[in-house]
């Protein structure tokens, strides 16, 4: 039995930085990883997804370039190889760094393997036995792969084997119309694929606002991919060409057939071989550990941290879980999670910035509302840029005057947002970003205006 002061059960965004910060507190750190170093972000997340769509976004504006008056005499062409493996060399820059950064930290013991636990201080790693007061369990998700009749009869992609294709599918239909599934539709359509978003409920990401949601819809629309919204009854069969998807028992043409089929329904967490009831860790309904608001786990001395704790899903939700966690245990801090305002960003092009409630939870919550709303095409920057599609959206407490929260649909949405999201973070009334001076000409710039215009919602 090998001991340890501390073991961390996966490299994902939050183990690696957790390990750095507990090693340089003087303990001696396991750290256990079976599969890629950097988890998925790195390898089949955001990192070759957003690669990915700077290539298509590269095409996308060649198609257009007679718009700004620059000729292109033939239509470009997508070599996806080189698509592929640029993506591939970016994960693999970071994946190649997060590794020699393990393996060359004192005190830092890297393992690769399985981990299982024996019980709560002993994990087991193939014939190894490793035991330790602290456990950080950081095991993220996968893609969850739902029960359609026929699923096993035909050969689907997933976010991770949708990265290997080294050639443009003549049709793809991608089962599930949220942030995953919508990132890859865009991006295989401006690769130049035939696309359709099969989506069971009767709109795209449902969890956004509808006006969200509908101008979503027609951003990919008016680039040629087919919507089938409320699709309730999904089956798969191979057909000759491919795989049939039956979208709809009732209306419309009951099925869809592509030559590949991408099922991004959601997310999984890792938790279901890791012999959690041995050490006693609870977890909810979804296999998702049961954590408080200082990511304890139900059993003291193991942390979940990440998206396997079910307390976000995005990197920074991560990377924000090993801050808390290592605040609380090494700076004598009181951090929690429920200090952290959400916010993330749907990569589509233009992308949608988020923070803090939609206007619906807004108007749930019985709170009395200031609402100020603006469409791209009344944005400088992005008349200027040639991309106005979209809208920019605030809500505002009338009451105690803070922001409750933001969508901005359009370009540079992603970064825009911040300036919002920074105000909600200071904990100050709305007014001081409307008396800011912005940078002229940004889409930030329009922030100011849209909150001297609110009025009651
Ligand atoms: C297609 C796609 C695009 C995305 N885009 C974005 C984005 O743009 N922005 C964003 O913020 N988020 C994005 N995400 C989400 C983001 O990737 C995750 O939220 C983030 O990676 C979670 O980090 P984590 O540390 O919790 O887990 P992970 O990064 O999944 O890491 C977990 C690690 O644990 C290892 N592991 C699992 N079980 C064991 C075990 N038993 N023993 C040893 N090791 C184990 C795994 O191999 C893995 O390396 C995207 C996700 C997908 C799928």
């Amino acid at each position: 039995m090998a001991s340890f002061d501390a073991i961390v059960i996966g490299a994902g965004q939050a183990g690696p930085s957790l390990a750095n910060r507990l090693t340089g507190a003087g303990m001696s750190v396991a750290m256990i990883e079976r599969h890629l170093f950097g988890g998925t972000c790195v390898n089949t997340g955001c990192m070759p997804t957003k690669t990915m769509v700077a290539s298509a976004y590269a095409a996308h504006v060649a198609r257009r370039a007679q718009d700004y008056g620059v000729v292109i005499d033939t239509p470009p062409r997508i070599d996806m190889n080189k698509v592929r493996d640029r993506a591939a060399r970016v994960s693999a820059n970071s994946r190649n760094g997060i590794e020699s950064w393990l393996h060359g930290m004192p005190g830092c013991t890297v393992i690769k393997g399985h981990a299982r636990f024996e019980s709560s201080t002993v994990v087991n790693v193939d014939d190894q036995r490793l035991e330790a007061p602290r456990i950080f369990i950081n095991v993220g998700g996968r893609a969850s792969i739902p029960d359609f009749p026929g699923v096993n009869e035909v050969s689907y992609l997933t976010n991770t084997s949708i990265l290997q294709l080294g050639s443009v599918p003549e049709h793809l239909v991608v089962v599930g119309g949220s942030y995953v599934g919508l990132e890859f539709a865009q991006m295989f359509r401006r690769f130049g694929a035939q696309v359709t978003v099969v989506e069971k409920g009767p709109r795209l990401v449902s969890r956004e606002d509808e006006d969200v949601s509908t101008a979503i819809a027609g951003i990919l629309q008016a680039e040629g991919i087919a919507l089938r919204t409320g699709a309730e009854c999904i089956s798969l069969a191979p057909h000759a060409g491919g795989v049939e998807v039956h979208v709809d028992c009732r209306e419309g043409s009951p099925s869809v057939r592509g030559s590949h089929v991408l099922l991004a329904v959601g997310r999984r967490p890792n938790t279901d071989d890791l012999g959690l009831d041995r050490a006693g860790v609870a977890v909810d309904s979804r296999g998702y550990i049961v954590v408080n608001d200082e990511l304890q786990s139900s059993v003291s001395g193991i942390w979940a941290v990440g998206d396997c704790n079910g307390r976000g899903a995005f990197t920074h939700t991560a990377y924000n879980d090993y801050e808390i966690v290592a605040g609380n245990l090494l700076d004598g801090r009181h951090r929690r999670v429920s200090d952290r305002v959400p916010a993330y960003a749907l990569y589509i092009d233009p992308p949608l910035g988020r923070t803090g409630m939609t206007e619906a939870q807004a108007r749930a919550s019985g709170k009395s509302l200031l609402i100020g709303t603006r469409p791209m095409t009344r944005v400088g920057r992005a008349i200027e840029k040639g991309e106005t599609q979209g809208f920019m959206k605030v809500i505002v407490d009338a009451q105690t005057q803070r922001i409750l929260g933001a969508s901005i649909l359009g370009t540079g949405g992603d970064e825009a947002i911040h300036g919002i999201l920074d105000i909600m973070n200071a904990g100050v009334a709305y007014t001081t970003l409307r008396d800011a001076v912005p940078i002229h000409p940004t889409v930030s710039e329009l922030i100011p205006t849209l909150l001297g215009e609110l009025s009651p919602g």
